[in-house]
């Protein structure tokens, strides 16, 4: 019944486009085909032919006079010429007798007329729709697709279509425990009305990427038990200026008849952007905005209609858009902490071939700061290299490489490195991972490795966190920076000189150096002042200078002088253990890859006769 009224719609659209044309058609293309033939001639012309009889009609229009005159072969041609200031003119026609004064004599038949000028447009328009319907609905596999205009694409879930459930989410408690809130006021709506409560209409997901968002939307997909309608906001983005408001009160109407339902909005970001007075302004996304937002007013919310949405910008976000009422509440879907990350690698992990003995805990304290999609990630990778080496199921190796594996890259195992090198990329790395273990506010040394990686690395010294660190302290900032500096320190003291090779660990000082003096407080010269604010959190988190030109430079000074001071303490350090710096690296430059445990046992042990 509603495809019918739908179809009849488009057929009033199509009959309007037509009807268009054809106005169209006749205002502007049809008097020039008209006065195709007729040819142009001057005064001087009209008259020899007048005098000479054979001018047979005359029109005169305004500023134009029109003659058609019989040929010597018995044709008719039709003249037209200017209009002379003559009034002598019609009394000169008159006399010759014989002439037809006419208004406009061109047209065969009114009949004919009118059927060249509206009859014949329609039919070419019929045929030419026609044949443009047929293409798009063959394209489209039905011709319900073929006008869609405006008609929004969101893809309806019913129960357990996407096959998710809570349990494929682990971690995020905070967030499933709002979701399953709304799932249940879905279900026992009178559970809340008896105290009245009243559901919130909506809930927005923030988060970085790949930490779950969409699939916490499709679990509650899963588990809800009604109509579920999936859409991206990029999807509301058209060509044309009110197509995406047309999508979003398609969407709403389509949610309101299957209430209670869901409505999932993905990357919300894409039509919620903050509205500015710029000039250079979006109408489009504007218009589709302030229909979003006009909805999201009207529905009713006892009704059961909840809209879920999810975006990695929060900020950018429009403010009417936040405000209670449209999204009440805000879910944030953080990186996984420690228990997290075990949880979210046991979940993936349950869906491979393991063996028993697997120690999650220790995978996922080398992973901080990864997110759910890249430990899904290493999981699969992890799979592959078991099946690369003809194993039936991941061990712990398999895991810890490829943990490597996503944080480095694969290895190059035919990379060609002189043994000179391999000498300095040794040093640099020992350099690390002495300065690292020789101070008080360090995490322990887990792996060191001179293997290159496709990332670029030449090697790396891996630490690893006992437990699961909130906060950072100066001293770790301190330790950290020094840690940092000590691959160059070795450089410098063994072979006098420094290497390219520096770039990454330079880098990364500089950032948490510049952190501590900009965000942190932690620097001498300045107190609790904000002197960076930072945009984009949950992509990169780029901070942008909030502060003078002079106190810019006097960053800068601040920056450069705890880097200095750090680099000085890891040469001081790595000087006083020279001894060891030697025989750790010779172990490393053999082995290629030692252990934390072999490191420290090194390190602890009584230093050899000096040969
Ligand atoms: P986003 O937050 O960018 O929308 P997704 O929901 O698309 O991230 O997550 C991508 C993938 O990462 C998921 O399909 C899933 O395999 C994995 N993942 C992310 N977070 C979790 C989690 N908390 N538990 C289990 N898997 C997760
Ligand atoms: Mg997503
Ligand atoms: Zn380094």
């Amino acid at each position: 019944m509603k495809e019918d009224k739908n179809f009849n719609k488009r057929l009033a659209a199509i009959g309007m486009i037509c009807l268009l044309a054809v106005l169209l058609l006749n205002a502007f293309v049809m008097p020039s085909l008209r006065t195709a033939s007729v040819v142009e001639t001057n005064y001087s012309f009209f008259l020899s032919q007048i005098d000479e009889g054979n001018v047979e009609k005359v029109e005169i229009e305004d500023d134009l006079i029109k003659f058609q005159v019989k040929n010597a072969d018995g044709t008719e041609t039709v003249y037209s010429t200017g209009r002379m200031d003559d009034p002598e003119l019609v009394s000169r026609l008159y006399e010759k007798g014989g002439i037809e004064f006419t208004e406009s004599f061109e047209e065969a038949s009114p009949l004919m007329d009118f059927l060249v000028s509206w009859i014949l447009p329609l039919v070419l328009l019929a045929v030419f729709w026609s044949v443009i319907f047929r293409g798009m609905s063959k394209r489209m596999g039905g011709m319900g697709n073929a006008m869609s205009f405006g008609k929004s694409n969101a893809k309806m879930y019913v129960k357990a279509q996407t096959g998710k459930t809570f349990a494929d989410v682990a971690g995020q408690d905070e967030a499933k425990d709002a979701l399953v809130e709304i799932v249940d006021f879905l279900h026992n709506p009178d559970k809340y009305a008896e105290i009245g409560a009243s559901l919130p209409k909506g809930a927005l997901l923030v988060g970085p990427p790949g930490t779950g968002k969409t699939l916490l939307a499709q679990a509650v997909a899963g588990e809800a038990d009604v109509p579920f309608f999936s859409i991206s906001g990029s999807e509301f983005v058209e060509m044309f200026v009110g197509m995406g408001a047309a999508k979003v009160r398609d969407l709403f109407k389509q949610a309101n008849e299957k209430a209670p339902c869901i409505v999932f909005i993905d990357e919300i970001d894409t039509i919620g952007k903050k509205r500015d007075g710029s000039l250079s302004g979006n109408d489009e996304r504007e218009q589709t905005l302030n229909q979003l937002l006009t909805e999201m007013d009207g529905f009713d919310g006892k009704k059961g209609v909840v809209i879920l949405a999810a975006t990695n910008r929060p900020e950018s976000l429009d403010p009417a858009l936040l405000r209670p009422g449209r999204f009440d509440r805000r879910i944030p879907a953080e990186l996984p902490d420690l228990a997290g990350r075990e949880a979210i690698l046991k979940v993936h992990a349950s869906k491979v071939q393991t063996e028993p003995d697997i120690d999650y805990n220790a995978v996922a304290r080398a992973t901080a700061g990864a997110s759910g999609a890249e430990l899904a990630n290493i999981i699969n990778e992890a799979a592959l290299r078991a099946v690369r080496s003809g194993r039936k199921a991941v061990n712990q190796s398999d895991l810890e490489e490829s943990v490597e594996v996503v944080i480095a890259g694969y290895q190059r195992k035919n990379a060609v490195i002189s043994q000179k090198e391999k000498e300095i990329i040794a040093y640099h790395e020992i350099g690390h991972a002495l300065v690292a273990a020789k101070q008080k506010n360090s995490a322990p040394v887990h792996k060191i490795t001179i293997i290159p990686r496709t990332s670029g690395a030449l090697g790396y010294t891996m630490q690893v966190d006992e437990g699961e660190k909130f906060l950072m302290t100066r001293e770790e900032a301190l330790a950290r920076i020094a840690t940092l500096t000590g691959g160059r320190s070795a450089e410098e003291l063994i072979f006098n000189t420094c290497t390219s090779g520096a770039s990454n660990d330079i880098e990364q000082a500089t950032k948490l150096a510049r952190a501590m003096v900009t965000r942190y407080g932690m620097s001498d010269r300045f107190d609790m002042i904000a002197l960076e604010t930072v945009t984009n959190k949950y992509l990169g988190g780029d901070a942008s200078l909030a502060c003078s030109p002079e106190t810019a430079a006097k960053i800068d000074a601040e920056v450069n002088a705890i880097v200095l001071r750090e680099h000085e303490k890891a040469r001081s350090i790595l000087s006083e253990n020279i001894a060891k710096l030697h025989e750790l690296a010779h172990f490393l430059l053999e082995k290629e890859t030692i252990t934390g445990e072999e490191f420290m046992s090194i390190l602890s042990s009584e230093a050899p006769a000096m040969v």
